[in-house]
């Protein structure tokens, strides 16, 4: 299949990935991440963040999302995240299992961002011991409608989050997205904004598999190792794991591939702009455009085989791009649209 719209999961594997995985394979080596590749990996992530942060490879988003929040709370806690994140929506409640039992609180503000003012409202026990406590502010970066909180909206949050008992966990399943996009230091949204763990997303940016638990204050690391292994996310032949973070980090093709895809989501978003019908639902940061259509435009191009996903109230769409969507495809995509409009008569 050609490169298509639905999810940036959809892509394959990036050749730097690909490479260190094929290189990796050499012989025998230490299992449960004894190895040196994983050793350099775990070396390159804290070169990025310029600190000596803890790093746990684990086998995907939600894994590293819940273990996490697991570690900044416990089950009689509540965790606030937007109504939006993929911890409230597509988790199947693993943050809530893995810390035996911790609450979503969730704010339903614009464009998938948390503001200061709807923390503050969901930060409180308004019946004394029948609430679960808000223990941990989860920020996803880039968000679920593939905008962007500024390294000063970051540390706003997380100040206003520590200021009402609460440590700040980031979903970085787009993490590489937002560096690329805000063209800042790694660690200007992490820990110098305050946050305190990160999920650092590789899957979407190219790599086979696998997400990197980051935390940045060594306490919080504390049994962290027995809670992935009870979480069933030790991988014994770590190395694989590993080894694509260090292909990606090392000669920055992780923020290539992911400017690449930004500039392809950027550049659909100006295709499609003057499509009778269409409206943009959320502004265009990172590497996805949220866009509304009539539902004959949406059938019109499932028809001409386009994939892309539809959650977004009745009418929305979800094209988001990948390290290799090419620019060709990206211009195809906007001809089909610009074509269904014009068969369909919109104006
Ligand atoms: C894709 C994604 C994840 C991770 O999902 P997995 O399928 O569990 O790897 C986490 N958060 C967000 C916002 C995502 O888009």
């Amino acid at each position: 299949m050609g490169a298509q719209f639905a999810s940036d999961n959809w892509a394959g594997v990036c050749p730097e990935a690909w490479a260190a995985l094929a290189a990796a394979n050499a012989g025998h080596a230490p299992a449960y991440g004894g190895d040196d590749w994983t050793q350099a990996a775990i070396a390159a992530i804290r070169g990025v963040f310029e600190t000596e942060c803890e790093v746990f490879f684990v086998f995907n988003g939600t894994a590293a999302n819940s273990l996490a929040l697991s570690a900044l709370c416990r089950g009689t806690d509540a965790i606030i995240c937007h109504a939006n994140a993929h911890i409230n929506v597509d988790e199947c409640g693993a943050p809530g299992f893995f810390s035996g039992g911790a609450k979503l609180l969730t704010a339903d503000t614009p464009h998938a961002k948390l503001t200061v003012e709807a923390v503050e409202r969901l930060a409180v026990t308004p019946h004394d011991v029948h609430s679960a406590r808000p223990r941990a502010l989860s920020l996803t970066q880039a968000t679920e409608h593939g905008t962007l909180y500024t390294p000063l909206e970051m540390w706003e949050l997380a100040d206003c989050a520590h200021r009402l008992g609460m440590k700040v966990h980031v979903d970085g399943a787009r993490f590489a997205n937002a560096v690329a996009a805000l063209d800042c230091a790694p660690a200007d949204i992490a820990w110098r904004a305050g946050v305190d763990a990160l999920s650092f997303g590789g899957t979407k940016n190219g790599l086979p598999f696998g997400e990197a638990v980051v935390f940045f204050d060594p306490a919080l690391a504390d049994e962290f190792g027995r809670r992935r292994m009870q979480g069933g996310q030790l991988a014994s032949k770590m190395r694989f794991l590993a080894a694509p973070w260090q292909g990606v980090l090392a000669g920055g093709a992780w923020l290539s591939h992911a400017a690449h895809a930004n500039a392809m989501a950027r550049r659909l978003a100006d295709a499609l702009a003057g499509v009778p019908g269409t409206r943009l639902l959320a502004p265009v940061e990172a590497n996805g455009v949220f866009i509304d259509m009539p539902p004959p435009m949406i059938a019109g191009l499932r028809e001409r085989g386009w994939q892309f996903y539809e959650f977004i109230g009745a009418t929305g769409v979800r094209l988001m791009c990948a390290w290799d969507t090419p620019a060709e495809t990206v211009d195809a995509l906007a001809r089909d649209a610009h074509e269904v409009a014009r068969l369909e008569g919109f104006t």
